[in-house]
């Protein structure tokens, strides 16, 4: 049978993904980024081979939340070398690129679709068991773009309580379905905080919906997770790697099947 992945540049001969997952969010500011590393952070603390790809090109955040934004991408004309975190996680993103001296290949084609793509077959990924891919904000051109450059397995929506969530997820439904990728599940940020003192939960901004829309859409709710000042300064630092939390294992275990 004839995939989506048949469609797409193929990967190069040194490397080998066997499941990539987007993370898209309606908006930007909501987490995405953080959730994308939380889910690579899980994924990496089982065991698994894990890389990051950064899709959001025109606000690439991973390199700084995993400490790597000054490391240099290695090229050798033609292929790039993903930089590594300190526990192995392989990541790639524009910023990398944009520090680096030796890798003027990319800017000849300063197109969004020909870099994701080159992100993809140009990437000397190796062995890789989970791919994570921060997808640009959004539902419009750009996160198309990147919809349609990649041979996503499915996707997992980020959400935050402030926001709309029955159409985000609605337009997100509707981009998966058209493009025929998996959705996952939701998640949703930023959804309380917890009392330092008696460790009550705060839901700063009232009732959640997003259990109420994950069920219309029969998706699963992967979690709820708090808004942890440890999680912003770590990530600030690049050593979200470090981060621990009851929280955490809570969410870990509820996405140890994706
Ligand atoms: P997006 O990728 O959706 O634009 P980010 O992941 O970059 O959003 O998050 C925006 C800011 O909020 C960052 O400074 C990040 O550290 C912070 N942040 C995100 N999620 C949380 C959280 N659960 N707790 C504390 N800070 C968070």
């Amino acid at each position: 049978t004839c995939s989506k992945k048949d469609f797409l540049a193929p990967m190069n001969a040194h490397s080998r993904v066997k499941k990539v997952i987007g993370v898209v969010s309606g908006k930007g500011g909501v987490g995405k980024s953080s959730v994308t590393s939380l889910l690579a952070l899980v994924k990496q603390r089982e065991g698994y081979k894990v890389a990051i790809l950064d899709g959001d090109i025109t606000g690439p955040s991973i390199g700084r939340i995993f400490g790597v934004e000054n490391k240099q991408v290695l090229s050798n004309g033609k292929e790039f070398t993903p930089v590594e975190s300190s526990q192995g996680i392989k990541i790639m993103s524009t910023n990398l690129l944009l520090e680096s001296n030796d890798t003027p290949v990319i800017w000849r084609g300063p197109v969004l679709a020909g870099m994701i793509k080159q992100f993809w077959s140009d990437v000397m990924w190796g062995d890789v068991d989970y791919m994570f891919v921060d997808m640009p904000p959004g539902t419009g051109d750009v996160p198309l773009t990147v919809f349609q450059s990649l041979p996503l397995d499915g996707i997992i929506i980020v959400t935050s309580p402030q926001e709309l969530v029955g159409m985000i997820v609605s337009k997100a439904v509707n981009m998966a379905k058209k493009m025929d990728v998996d959705i996952i599940g939701i998640v949703e940020n930023m959804s309380y905080v917890k009392c330092p003192d008696c460790d009550k939960k705060i839901y700063m901004f009232g009732k959640s919906h997003s259990q109420e829309v994950a069920d219309r859409y029969q998706l699963p709710l992967l979690g709820q997770l708090p808004i942890d000042s440890e999680l912003t300064q770590l990530s600030d630092q690049g050593y979200v790697e470090n981060y621990h939390s009851d929280w955490f294992d809570d969410f870990s275990s509820k996405v140890k099947d994706i």
